[in-house]
């Protein structure tokens, strides 16, 4: 290795600072050794000229010779550092006379760009004027990226129409972002530090937690809908994923989850569903939905099954009362016969809108004595005061059919048959009655 004579020079003739004069070595080489071992660019800039004096093994191999000024080789078209962007490191340390640090845009021999943060200090003479500037310069061109990817991760975040939400391992919030205060009402400093739990509706069960937080523990990705509470207590949907965060050991560290408000889109859907479910004259379940329903209680019955009763209602000579009242006044008529019969079911019952003008109706749990009661008091109910239409007050009777479940009738489609007998012979026998079905009848 060549000695390098102004090295030798200035680790002889100069101390780091001016008030503390250090004890120097004998073996410069040993020294030059030391420097040439860091593996960033060192070198030695003299203030008077802007001269290298020394360079390191780093340096040299990034372009940086001895005797060529610092910004002919370090700075891009030998341009000197200036302005507030590159301010000159040699400028800052001669008018602070103290170390400085900066970010530089530096170039490789190839031209290629890099950022490096430069690190210069003083070197003083006797007279403590600073001569020369030790630096040494670090690529933090990987730090550098990192740090753009999180401002544009977080611009994009805090800009996306979507809550995020980013948790610890152990599901404690560490980021929300405006979005997420938008939909839930919630600050950030509110609910940093918090368990996400507060947001939970209480409309989803203990399994369905279970299971995504099996799955996202497990490390994968959980997507799917779920309600929330928003602060001021009310229900929202949304469509979240959930994505485990792993460190390069694939160990999670984190949680991130993107959640979609679906409120609207929900409620639509679920307006359709009630739509395509109810009849929009009485709001009553139709004739598919009562089948529906009712079919769940024949297979999920907890009760046993003679304990049903079917009841078929319909509106006795209700097309005279459209003929003298019209059809509109037939309409009002329907819809109030809906809410008086309603009126007289209990919490279980099913009822719905059979056909044009009849009623079905299923009492689970009724032995077959109550179960006459309670049709007649349906149809007490819908005789016993006339109905108020535009058209004025219409009296109206209903006939009614009763079917309970027993060896003979085990399907729904039985017992409405049966039913329909009966009801049957309540209009044969003169209508405005309640008749149980028989093997005779
Ligand atoms: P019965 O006592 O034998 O049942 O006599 P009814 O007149 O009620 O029986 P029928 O089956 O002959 O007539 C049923 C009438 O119900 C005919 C139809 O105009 C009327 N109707 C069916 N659906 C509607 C509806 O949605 N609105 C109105 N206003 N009338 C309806
Ligand atoms: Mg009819
Ligand atoms: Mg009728």
């Amino acid at each position: 290795m060549t000695l390098n004579l102004p090295l030798m020079d200035i680790i002889r003739n100069y101390s780091p600072m001016p008030d503390s004069p250090q004890h120097l070595p004998e073996n410069i080489a040993f020294i030059e050794q030391v420097l040439n071992a860091f593996d960033e660019p060192f070198y030695v800039i003299r203030a008077a000229d802007f001269q290298i004096v020394f360079a390191n093994h780093a340096a040299r191999k990034m372009g940086l010779q001895q005797a060529q000024t610092c910004h002919a080789l370090v700075h891009h078209k030998d341009q000197p550092c200036s302005g507030a962007d590159q301010p000159c490191p040699l400028m800052q340390v001669i008018q602070e006379r103290k170390p400085f640090t900066v970010e530089h845009l530096h170039y490789k021999p190839d031209g290629s760009a890099y950022y490096a943060e430069v690190h210069g200090y003083p070197l003083f003479n006797e007279k403590g004027e600073v001569e020369f500037m030790a630096e040494y310069s670090v690529n933090i061109t990987a730090r550098k990226q990192v740090e753009n990817q999180l401002r544009q991760l977080q611009r994009a975040m805090e800009f996306s129409a979507n809550g995020v939400v980013i948790t610890s391992k152990k599901g404690i919030i560490e980021y929300v972002n405006p979005a997420f205060t938008r939909i839930t009402g919630y600050q950030p400093e509110e609910v940093i530090g918090q368990n996400p739990r507060f947001l939970k509706s209480g409309e989803h069960s203990q399994e369905f937690y279970a299971n995504l937080w099996k799955t996202i523990q497990q490390g994968e990705v959980w997507r799917g809908e779920m309600t929330n509470r928003k602060k001021d207590g009310s229900l929202y949907w949304e469509y979240q994923t959930i994505t485990p965060v792993k460190d390069e050991n694939g160990a999670i560290t984190h949680f991130v989850a993107i959640k979609e408000n679906v409120t609207e889109r929900k409620q639509a859907e679920q307006e359709l569903e009630r739509l395509a479910m109810t009849d929009p004259l009485t709001g009553l379940a139709n004739r598919r939905t009562f089948f529906d329903q009712a079919r769940e209680y024949f297979s999920f019955a907890p009760h046993p099954i003679g304990q049903l009763s079917v009841f078929m209602l319909d509106i006795d000579q209700f097309k005279s009362v459209n003929d003298q009242h019209g059809h509109a006044a037939g309409d009002e008529v329907l819809q109030e016969i809906a809410i008086r019969l309603n009126r007289n079911l209990r919490p279980g019952d099913l009822i719905g809108r059979y056909g044009g003008e009849e009623f079905s109706i299923l009492l689970p749990r009724t032995e077959s004595s109550t179960a006459l009661q309670i049709a007649e008091r349906l149809r007490l109910a819908v005789s016993s005061s006339p109905i108020e239409t535009q058209q004025g007050a219409v009296s109206i009777t209903v006939s009614i059919g009763i079917c309970r479940a027993g060896d003979n009738t085990s399907s729904l489609d039985d017992l409405l048959h049966c039913a329909d007998e009966a009801l049957y012979e309540a209009k044969r026998t003169g209508r405005n009655r309640c008749v149980s079905y028989t093997n005779k009848s």
